[in-house]
């Protein structure tokens, strides 16, 4: 029963301080289904009461470290005692600007946060699932990192490798049992994009860019997560999953 798709199975999520972020929803789908759920974020907040669960832990880790990201995997597997599933969701944007304008540390800030994050804690959750013979690493990605996009280097660069880094995984630990895919969101309110509604002509631009129409809510990225952390996709690795309402299906280039 899809209810129970998740029962006592241990998922560590990066990026899940925002009660409205892509992270914490997808928290609280994977909590109703039974799981218990570890939370690494910059940000420390009091997860478990918003989530209203006893099944959540925490941790602050800045996961462009690789001493906090293990540190972070180390306390889930204490508390929870295994880990079944990583959702390496905690991103960052850079300001927009053209490359000669990017500040070089904000590009090696974003590279270390959106693409380092997935390395470090990929190298240390890797050997546990390989113990056990089994695991599922998902990472959000972007539709900006499935080409160019305009004005944020940076954030598309790390994301169009986060994408080859899932794929490379996948090839790598295909037989070990591990399944490492991704979802590649297109515009979603949360509070990451929060600023977009003080600039309305933007938003404009980008809602008419999104043939659905709207943007997404962070509990269509979730149940995309959960899908592919399921045994429903148990023949599916190195898969980018777009959650971006057809954005990216719109290849003509024509107004
Ligand atoms: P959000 O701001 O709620 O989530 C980002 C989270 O990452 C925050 O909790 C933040 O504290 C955490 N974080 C940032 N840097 C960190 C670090 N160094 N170490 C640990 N945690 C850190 O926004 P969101 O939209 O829910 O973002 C979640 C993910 O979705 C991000 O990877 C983002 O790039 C991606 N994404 C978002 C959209 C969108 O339109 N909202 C679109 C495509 C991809």
């Amino acid at each position: 029963m899809a209810a129970h798709r998740f029962q006592d199975h241990v998922v560590l999520i990066t990026g899940g301080a925002n009660a409205s972020g892509i992270g914490a929803v997808t928290a609280s789908l994977f909590l109703a289904e039974g799981a218990k759920v570890f939370i690494a974020d910059l940000e420390e907040r009091d997860i478990a009461s918003y989530l209203g669960s006893k099944n959540v832990g925490f941790c602050k880790c800045d996961v462009s470290s690789p001493e906090e990201c293990e540190a972070a995997v180390q306390a889930c597997v204490e508390i929870h005692g295994r880990i079944d599933i990583l959702f390496h969701n905690a991103g960052m944007l850079c300001p927009p600007a053209h490359v000669p304008n990017q500040d070089v540390g904000v590009f090696q800030k974003v590279l270390l946060t959106n693409l380092g994050g997935l390395f470090y804690l990929s190298k240390v959750v890797i050997p546990y699932m390989q113990k056990q013979g089994k695991g599922s690493i998902i990472a959000t990605a972007s539709t900006s990192g499935l080409s160019g996009a305009m004005s944020i280097s940076p954030y598309a660069a790390s994301k169009a490798a986060v994408i080859n880094l899932v794929q490379t995984i996948a090839l790598d630990h295909a037989k070990d049992g591990i399944r490492v895919n991704a979802v590649a969101p297109g515009l979603i309110d949360t509070p990451m994009t929060a600023g977009f509604s003080q600039m309305p002509a933007l938003r404009d631009d980008m809602l008419s860019n999104i043939p659905m129409g709207r943007a997404g809510k962070p509990e269509e990225v979730g149940k995309a997560v959960l899908f592919l952390a399921s045994e429903d996709a148990s023949f599916i690795t190195g898969h980018v999953l777009r959650v971006d309402g057809g954005t990216s299906a719109d290849c003509s280039g024509s107004p």
